[in-house]
């Protein structure tokens, strides 16, 4: 490869595999890369995408190859704003990994990607009133007030295999009941897309 490609900066905050934790692939063994920086600040945020070192695309592969998982999870903070991502996916797709992306589904989703799964978000309603990506093979909306209105938007205008409520965590409590009874609503109605329950099962298992 050519050496001022591998030399391609990354704002990385950490590189680690585990299982996944949510969604329909929980349990999967998998790689996560968490790019630094978002398009948003939603204020029950978990991640530390603050905190973030420039890493090389050369630094980048060499941390990925001591791990076995073949399935790459791209997340952040915000990762489609994250710049050369394609170069980047594209050396990885030529590495034979399977390459999923956790976005907030605001920015368009680089080609390369297998496997979307979304999270938009209902304290930036409006912005998804302008522009969000069409498809994703999941939307997980997160239960931070009463949901109902944005998640009808949502399923209307973003097409996915798999809708999920996930509960909203803050200061250490899960709002699992506020959560189901929402999950309740959405399902009595009629003629519309199921929802299901995604938790964020490696915060209950112990894990990363
Ligand atoms: S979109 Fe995600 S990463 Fe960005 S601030 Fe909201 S919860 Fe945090």
């Amino acid at each position: 490869m050519n050496e001022n490609i591998l030399q391609t900066p990354y704002r990385i905050v950490e590189i680690f595999e585990t299982l996944q934790g949510e969604g329909f692939n929980t349990g999967m063994p998998s790689i996560f890369i968490r790019f630094g920086k978002c398009n948003l600040a939603c204020d029950w945020c978990d991640t530390n995408y603050h905190q973030y070192e420039n890493k090389t695309l050369g630094d980048i592969l060499a941390t990925i190859r001591q791990f076995s998982a073949k399935n790459i999870i791209i997340t952040g903070g915000e990762p489609t704003i994250q710049p050369h991502l394609e170069r980047l996916l594209d050396r990885l797709k030529n590495e034979g990994y399977f390459l999923a992306i956790e976005t907030n589904g605001l920015k368009p989703v680089p080609l390369q990607i297998d496997y979307i799964a979304t999270s938009p978000k209902r304290l930036y309603q409006k912005n998804y009133l302008k522009h969000h990506i069409p498809f994703a093979h999941e939307v997980r909306i997160v239960v931070d007030s009463d949901v109902q209105d944005f998640c009808e938007q949502i399923e209307q205008s973003i097409k996915a295999d798999r809708y999920y409520l996930s509960p909203c965590e803050k200061e250490g409590e899960m709002n699992l009941l506020e959560t189901i009874t929402q999950l309740g609503k959405l399902n009595a109605r009629l003629n519309k897309p199921r929802w299901q329950l995604s938790i964020q099962t490696h915060k209950i298992a112990g894990i990363e």
